[in-house]
C-alpha cells in the first residue's frame, strides 16, 4: 500500500502536536507547581469586578496611557494591535491547525456571512499585527528609549512573529489562485482587501502547491516553536498578562500590605526572608513582568542614580524562585533548613536597594500587568528590621526613637506642646467635639511642620468647626510599618485605638497622608475604624460649602502631588481645587498620580542619600515651572522641599495649603 502525502502530513502533524502541546503543558506545569510553593492569598474574591479589571487593562491596555509620556503612548498603541491580533487570529491558527489532521478543513461550514467576517477579520489583523511589528522594530533600532532591555530574546519572539504573519499572508494570497478553493477567491475583493492589494502588488496569478505547502510547514514550526519558547522566556506575560489582570489589587490605597498575626502558631519568620515566604501572587508577578522597564524608568531612587530598580527586584524573585525550585519542589518545609540555596535578601537582591525605596508607589502606579513591588520590599524589609535589627543607623535612630519617646524625631529641640505656645487649642472633648485634629509627628516636632499645624488651628476655628485634638498624642506608627517594624506599628496604633475610645473620637481630620493611609486601611486591621479625611479635601469642602470663603488672588502656585494623596488615594482634583482659589495653578512636568516623589517617604526622611538627593533634584524642578509659590499637603513633602529649595533659592517659598489659606 502506498502513503499519500496527506497521510504523511496528517501523521507528523500529531506527532508534532503531540511534542510540542506535551513540553509545554510540562513546562506550566512545572511553572504553576513552582508557584504554588508560596504562601496563600486569595485573589479570587469579587469575580465579576475582576473579569472587568482583565479586560479593562488586557485588552484596552489602560495602564500604558497612565503616564502621559510618548514612548508609553507609542508602546501602549503597539501592545493594543498585538492583543487584539493575538485574539482575532487565534481561531484562524485553530483552523490552520485542524487543516493539517483533516485535509481541506475551513470555518466554511459556519455559513457565508460568518465565514467572510472570519476572512475579513484575519485579514486586516494580519496587517495590523505587521503594523505593530513594524512599530516594535522602529523601537528597537531608531527610538531605543532607556527603559527597555534589549536581550536577544525578544528580538527572536519578533521575528517569529513576522515569520507568522508573512505566512499567512503568504498562504492566503495563494488560496486566491487555488483553483480548488473557489469560495477563497471569489470573496477575496471584498472581503480580504489585504490580501487582495498583495495579489495585486506580486502579480501573482498561479497557485504553487509546493510554495504553499513550504510556507505551511515554516508557519507550523514557527507555531509550534513559539508556544514552546514562550513559557521559557520574558515572553511568558503573553499567557500570563491577563492573569495577571484579574488577580490585580484593587486601589485604592495603591499597595495594600498584608497584616501579620504575632499570635499564629505556625509563624516561624517575621518577614519575607526566602523566596517561599512569598505569596503565590507575588511570586507570579515575576511570571508576568513584560520587562517593559517603566516601574524603574519612573523610579524616584533609580532617576537620582541610586542602585533600586524596581523591574530588577520583580525579575530576582523570580530567578531566585527559579534557581531555588529543584530543590524548594523536592525538600519538605521543615526539611529545607541548611539546604544549599541561592540567598534571597543579599544574594538575588541587595539590602541597600530594600532601604532605597521611599515608597512612592511610582513603579505599582505605572506597571502595565499590576506587579506590586513596593510590597514585596517592604516585605522584605520587615525581615530585615525585626529578625536581624539590621536598617540603617539613622533609620534605626528614628525606630529607637519611637520605641522610646513614641515619636521619630530624635535629637529634636522641641517638647510636644510647643506649637500650641500663643495659641488657644481646643482639645477634643467626648460628647461635644465632632472631629479629631490629628496632628501628626513631624508638625508638633519640626518648626516648618508646626506652622502647617498652628494655620490649621487657626483655619478651622474660623470656619467655626467643631473639633480638638488629644491632650498628649504619639505617632501613628505609620512610619514604623514603612520601615519595616510591624510590631511597633501595632503596640502604637492599639494605644491610639484605646485613647480615641477613651474621649469617644469617630471622625479624624489628618494633616499628614501617611497617618491618613494608616488610619483609613490599616487601623481597622487591629480594631480602629473612623471616618478619616485628609486636610486639604476637608478644607475644599469648607470652600465648596461656602463655609469658607477665600479671596482669589493672582499669585501662581505649583502644586507638589503628595504621592500619599495622589497615587496611593487617587486624590488630585480637590487640592487643585483649593490651589484655584488661593492663586493661579501652575502645573509641575511631572503632576497628580505620575507626580515626582518628594524622597521623604518610607522612612527616607531619614535617609543618608548617596548621590543626587531626591528632593533637590524635585525642588529644582518645582522652582524652574517659574511659580511664586509652592504648595504641598503632607509636612514631609514641605520639609523635604524646603531643604532642597535652598540649593535653588534663598526665598521661602514652600508652603502647606493650609498655610495660604491661612495667609
Ligand atoms: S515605591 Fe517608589 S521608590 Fe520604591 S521602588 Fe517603587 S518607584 Fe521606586
Ligand atoms: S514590573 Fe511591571 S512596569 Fe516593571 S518592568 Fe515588569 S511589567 Fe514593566
Amino acid at each position: 500500500m502506498i502513503i499519500g502525502y496527506g497521510t504523511i502530513k496528517t501523521i507528523a502533524v500529531v506527532i508534532a502536536l503531540i511534542l510540542s502541546v506535551g513540553y509545554f503543558s510540562w513546562r506550566v506545569n512545572h511553572l504553576l507547581r513552582l508557584l504554588m510553593i508560596g504562601k496563600e492569598e486569595n485573589r479570587f474574591d469579587r469575580v465579576s469586578a475582576r473579569l472587568w479589571m482583565a479586560l479593562k487593562q488586557s485588552i484596552f491596555q489602560s495602564s500604558q496611557f497612565r503616564v502621559p509620556k510618548p514612548d508609553y503612548t507609542y508602546a501602549g498603541i503597539m501592545h493594543i494591535l498585538i492583543i487584539f491580533g493575538f485574539l482575532i487570529l487565534l481561531p484562524g491558527e485553530l483552523e490552520f491547525i485542524i487543516s493539517g489532521i483533516i485535509d481541506g478543513f475551513s470555518f466554511s461550514f459556519l455559513g457565508e456571512r460568518l465565514f467572510n467576517i472570519f476572512l475579513l477579520s484575519q485579514d486586516l489583523f494580519i496587517a495590523a499585527v505587521l503594523a505593530a511589528m513594524v512599530m516594535a522594530f522602529f523601537r528597537r533600532f531608531v527610538l531605543r528609549p532607556a527603559q527597555i532591555n534589549y536581550h536577544l530574546t525578544a528580538y527572536v519572539i519578533l521575528s517569529c512573529i513576522c515569520v507568522l504573519m508573512l505566512t499567512l499572508l503568504g498562504m492566503n494570497s495563494l488560496r486566491f489562485t487555488n483553483p480548488e478553493e473557489v469560495h477563497f477567491a471569489g470573496v477575496a475583493a471584498r472581503w480580504m482587501p489585504i490580501t487582495t492589494s498583495f495579489v495585486s502588488v506580486t502579480g501573482l496569478t498561479n497557485f504553487y502547491p509546493v510554495t504553499f505547502e513550504v510556507m505551511w510547514w515554516l508557519h507550523l514550526a514557527v507555531l509550534l516553536f513559539f508556544l514552546d519558547y514562550i513559557p521559557n522566556s520574558k515572553h511568558l506575560h503573553v499567557f500570563a498578562g491577563i492573569p495577571a489582570n484579574f488577580f490585580r489589587h484593587f486601589s485604592p490605597p495603591l499597595i495594600k500590605l498584608q497584616p501579620i498575626n504575632f499570635e499564629a502558631e505556625e509563624l516561624s519568620s517575621l518577614g519575607v526572608s526566602k523566596v517561599e515566604d512569598f505569596t503565590w501572587k507575588q511570586l507570579f508577578d515575576g511570571y508576568t513582568c513584560t520587562e517593559c522597564g517603566r516601574c524603574t524608568d519612573q523610579c524616584p531612587a533609580n532617576n537620582t542614580g541610586k542602585a533600586l530598580s524596581p523591574r530588577d527586584i520583580i525579575l530576582s524573585i523570580k530567578e531566585n524562585l527559579f534557581a531555588n525550585g529543584r530543590m524548594l519542589l523536592s525538600t519538605p518545609p521543615d526539611q529545607r533548613n541548611g539546604a544549599e540555596r541561592v540567598e534571597l535578601i543579599g544574594g538575588s537582591i541587595e539590602k541597600d536597594q530594600l532601604w532605597q525605596c521611599t515608597t512612592c508607589g511610582a513603579c505599582a502606579n505605572v506597571c502595565p500587568v499590576g506587579n506590586e513591588h513596593l510590597r514585596a520590599v517592604l516585605e522584605m524589609r520587615r525581615y530585615l528590621m525585626m529578625e536581624e535589627g539590621d536598617a540603617p543607623e539613622l533609620m534605626s535612630r528614628a525606630v529607637k526613637s519611637l520605641e522610646a519617646r513614641s515619636h521619630p524625631f530624635f535629637g529634636t529641640g522641641a517638647g510636644p506642646k510647643d506649637w500650641r505656645k500663643g495659641l488657644d487649642v481646643p482639645i477634643f472633648e467626648k460628647g461635644k467635639s465632632e472631629y479629631l485634629l490629628w496632628v501628626g509627628c513631624a508638625n508638633i516636632y519640626e518648626d516648618r511642620g508646626q506652622d502647617i499645624a498652628r494655620a490649621m488651628i487657626r483655619v478651622l476655628k474660623k470656619a467655626q468647626v467643631s473639633f480638638g485634638i488629644l491632650e498628649e498624642s504619639r505617632c501613628t506608627g505609620d512610619i514604623a510599618k514603612q520601615m519595616g517594624n510591624e510590631l511597633l506599628f501595632n503596640e502604637l496604633a492599639q494605644q491610639n485605638i484605646e485613647d480615641f475610645a477613651s474621649v469617644g473620637v469617630s471622625k479624624i481630620i489628618t494633616l499628614c497622608p501617611h497617618c491618613y493611609n494608616s488610619f483609613t486601611y490599616y487601623y481597622p486591621e487591629v480594631g480602629g475604624v473612623y471616618e478619616v479625611i485628609p486636610h486639604v479635601i476637608f478644607i475644599n469642602r469648607l470652600i465648596s460649602s461656602g463655609v469658607l470663603s477665600l479671596k482669589k488672588n493672582q499669585r501662581t502656585i505649583a502644586y507638589h502631588d503628595p504621592c500619599y494623596l495622589a497615587r496611593h488615594n487617587g486624590m488630585v482634583t480637590e487640592p487643585r481645587e483649593v490651589v484655584s482659589v488661593l492663586g493661579n495653578l501652575v502645573e509641575a512636568p511631572r503632576n497628580m498620580k505620575s507626580g515626582f516623589c518628594c524622597g521623604g517617604g518610607g522612612g527616607n526622611y531619614w535617609a543618608e542619600e548617596e548621590g543626587v538627593k531626591i528632593n533637590h533634584a524635585r525642588a529644582k524642578e518645582l522652582f524652574e515651572t517659574g511659580a511664586e509659590f509652592i504648595a504641598t499637603a503632607c509636612p514631609f513633602c514641605l520639609l523635604m522641599m524646603t531643604d532642597g529649595l535652598k540649593k535653588v533659592t534663598e526665598e521661602k517659598k514652600a508652603y502647606d495649603i493650609v498655610e495660604l489659606v491661612d495667609l
